[in-house]
């Protein structure tokens, strides 16, 4: 985009915009200066550029807080966001699915899904779906600590000047994930193995599950998987049918299943099915009165929704 129409937008952005949290953060990403100004899909993607970048980089996020990234649509003013934005960072995976989203990061010149450079780097470790690569990767801490070195490497490309700045973040980030990570890791370790099974509204959990409740054998015989289940999968967008009701009701009494857990961004009601579903069956079954975080950050830093999510699970299994 010219220079020149850049300035003329600036010049309307500060005219016209209504002083709030959102709008005052946007004004200072637009505001003209040295730092790069980055573009993330989500909030969590925008937590970790921002511990790498520190004060160096101005970094906004497309998707609100608490709106689901799987579905999540283009709205008027974000196109304009992908115009000045620097560089830009994705979950990819194709978490951001929707057309006008895939859209906008086709057609800028420099984005990085981050989820697609970590399947370059680490394909075991990616998790598979029915044929589909799972996109859900900050579930596990370890795992996402894997995308600091991709952070890393595109800041530094993009701003060659702080890369030792950026060096030093990356690496206090790395230090700060591995604690939480083996907190999360002992934390779950206590729940009694019998009681760690995870159902929940959509697909999030794999990797949580996956790194913090399943023993080294059922990484090789694969029961770890039987450990979550969800009425939906990857993406939570699609219609409930009887069939996935009694399915999920079959598994919760296979394997005594006393709770199921709420997704902060998801409407319990399919959940209220499930629970109404049991009790036709003679079976009590309670939901979770604290909601998980699967897609979204709800305002916390993603460490401590983590930590959040880990303390859920503890109090209600
Ligand atoms: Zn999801």
């Amino acid at each position: 985009m010219a220079k020149f129409s850049r300035y003329l937008i600036l010049l309307l952005l500060s005219a016209c915009s209504p002083v709030n949290e959102n709008s005052n953060s946007f004004a200072n990403w637009m505001k003209q200066d040295d730092k790069i100004r980055v573009l993330t899909t989500t909030a969590i993607v925008q937590d970790l550029v921002e511990k790498i970048g520190g004060d160096e980089v101005k970094v906004i996020s497309i998707i609100g807080k608490n709106q689901d990234p799987h579905s999540y649509e283009i709205v008027k003013g974000d196109g304009e966001k992908f115009a000045f934005a620097d560089l830009v960072f994705a979950n990819g995976l194709m978490l951001e699915h929707s057309g006008s989203m895939q859209y906008q990061l086709k057609h800028h010149e420099n984005v990085c899904f981050l989820g697609d450079e970590l399947f370059k780097k680490v394909p075991d470790e990616i998790i598979t779906v029915n044929e589909q690569l799972d996109p859900h990767i900050w579930m596990d801490v370890s795992l996402w600590s894997k995308c600091i070195e991709i952070v890393l490497e595109k800041l530094s490309e993009k701003d060659p000047g702080h890369k030792e700045v950026y060096k030093k973040n990356a690496e206090e980030a790395k230090k700060e994930y591995a604690l939480v990570d083996s907190e999360i890791k002992a934390k779950m370790d206590e729940i009694p193995l019998d009681k760690r099974y995870l159902v929940t509204s959509h697909d999030a959990f794999n990797y949580f599950v996956r790194r913090y409740f399943s023993p080294k054998d059922e990484l090789e015989n694969n029961f770890w998987r039987v450990r979550m289940q969800a009425l939906q999968g990857l993406a939570p967008d699609e219609q409930i049918s009887v069939l996935q009701i009694k399915e999920i009701v079959d598994h919760i009494c296979k394997y005594d299943i006393e709770v199921i857990f709420p997704e902060s961004n998801l409407s319990k009601d399919s959940l209220e099915k499930v629970k109404e579903a049991c009790e036709r069956r003679g079976r009590k079954i309670r939901l979770a009165k604290s909601t998980l975080y699967g897609d979204t950050l709800g305002g916390k830093s993603y460490l401590d929704m983590m930590v959040y999510d880990a303390k859920v699970l503890e109090d209600n299994l």
